[in-house]
């Protein structure tokens, strides 16, 4: 029945001169969105605001699905449009709309119409008046409540007519693209991925890291991530994915340092490497799915230790939540069945029994010294032979 969607925006309609910059990035990542749906469409701004026009068959479904991922968006309006504006015709589109829209009739409603040109021959007061009077007359069971209705009835008349009364939410946020580029440290865990999509959220654009360790992790641990980046590029837009082989670098550490450290002393070449790979593409800071206390390695000592490493900004947006709350948005950005497939890490392969949960950064520091004669080789050969694959969403 719908052949168009009204697109409302919040947060980026205050941003005074900066604004068409914003709606511009929005309608960039609306067309992106649009291109992974069945059919053609045409998405246009046009007086100060954002239409989705289906030039023909679409699928109503997939095009909702799509347009939840795009930041910036806080409601998706279905609507009917029409070219002529006759009151005759109004009226009887509005009363067929209706009629499709809601089988059951038993409802409150009321009318919110706007004419753009003065010129037409009925002012909004009379617009709303006479289509709430067409309405009732046409169902016996409706009935206007002006202050709590269940249905708020919006009709246009503009260029064109628009009409609609249903609002689906959006992501909210900002439009990818408008905040610069950071440098997301993805694993195959939960919550990498969902700190990726949280800073995305706010107008970021993100580029990935993953470190691997072949032979001891699997191709199929590769191909994870792979598809995370994936899912989380339904939100972001395209992931550059930067594959580093960790192995020698790893093994260094392991034959090298004191074993209950391996883990900080690996986190803290992993921040390293990422912030080398950040600086040369243009990335203003380093995105990573830590929490404070979830594992040893994460508790603030640690965190300390490996933060020590970075000059750039690290943004941690999952630092304040519970495990449950990780979990609840990776389930709802589609990237948890993924992320809980059992295939090996390179963190747990190396991993200690007993790993220290208060480093001492200054005997760390002294720790790696041992491994001075090694490790400028090993990370200058680790970032040569770096993989990059531009992961598009599924
Ligand atoms: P996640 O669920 O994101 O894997 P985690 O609970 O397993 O997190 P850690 O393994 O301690 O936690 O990793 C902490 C953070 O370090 C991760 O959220 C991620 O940003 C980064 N990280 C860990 N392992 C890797 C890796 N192999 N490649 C890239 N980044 C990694
Ligand atoms: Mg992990």
């Amino acid at each position: 029945m719908y052949s168009s969607f009204l697109i409302k925006y919040a947060e980026i309609g205050i941003k005074g001169k900066n604004r068409y910059l914003f709606e511009n990035a929005l309608v960039q990542q609306i067309k992106y969105a649009c291109k992974r749906c069945e059919g053609e469409f045409e998405v246009r701004k046009a007086e100060g605001r954002i239409y989705v026009d289906a030039l023909g068959d679409f699928d109503y479904d997939e095009a909702v699905e799509n347009l939840k991922t795009v930041f910036g968006i806080s409601g998706i309006c279905p609507m009917i449009q029409l070219e002529d504006n006759d009151f005759e015709n109004i009226k009887k589109t509005v009363i067929d709309y209706f009629d499709k829209a809601y089988p059951d009739k038993n409802k409150t409603f009321k009318v919110f119409a706007r004419r753009s040109r003065k010129s037409y021959p009925k002012n909004s007061m009379e617009l709303n008046a006479d289509i709430g009077e067409a309405l009732l007359n046409a169902f016996s069971e409706l009935k206007v409540d002006v202050h709590d209705p269940d249905i708020c009835l919006y009709v246009e008349i503009r260029e064109k007519v628009y009409i609609y009364s249903q609002i689906i939410p959006g992501p909210g946020g900002m439009p990818v693209g408008t905040n610069g580029k950071a440098m997301l440290l993805l694993s195959g865990g939960i919550d990498s991925p969902v700190a990726g999509y949280m800073i995305s959220k706010r107008g970021v654009k993100i580029d990935a890291v993953y470190f691997h360790a072949p032979p001891y992790t699997s191709e199929r641990a590769k191909q994870k991530v792979v598809d995370l980046a994936a899912q989380v590029a339904r939100y972001s837009g395209p992931i550059y994915l930067h594959v580093i082989n960790f192995t020698d670098i790893q093994l260094a550490i392991y034959e090298k340092c004191p074993h209950d450290e391996l883990t900080i002393i690996m986190r803290r070449y992993m921040m390293r490497i990422a912030q080398t790979i950040a600086e040369e593409t243009e990335c203003l800071g380093l995105i990573t799915g830590e929490s404070i206390g979830q594992v040893a390695s994460q508790t603030m000592h640690s965190l300390a230790c490996t933060n020590d490493v970075c000059t750039m900004p690290v943004y941690r947006p999952c630092i304040g939540l519970d495990k449950q709350e990780i979990i609840s948005i990776s389930e709802k950005i589609g990237t948890y069945e993924t992320s809980i497939l059992p295939f090996e890490d390179c963190c747990t392969i190396f991993v200690a029994k007993h790993p220290v949960t208060k480093p001492n950064l200054s005997i760390i520091k002294r720790h790696e010294h041992n491994l001075d004669e090694v490790i400028d080789d090993l990370v200058k050969t680790a970032l040569d032979s770096k993989e990059t694959i531009i992961v598009k969403a599924k």
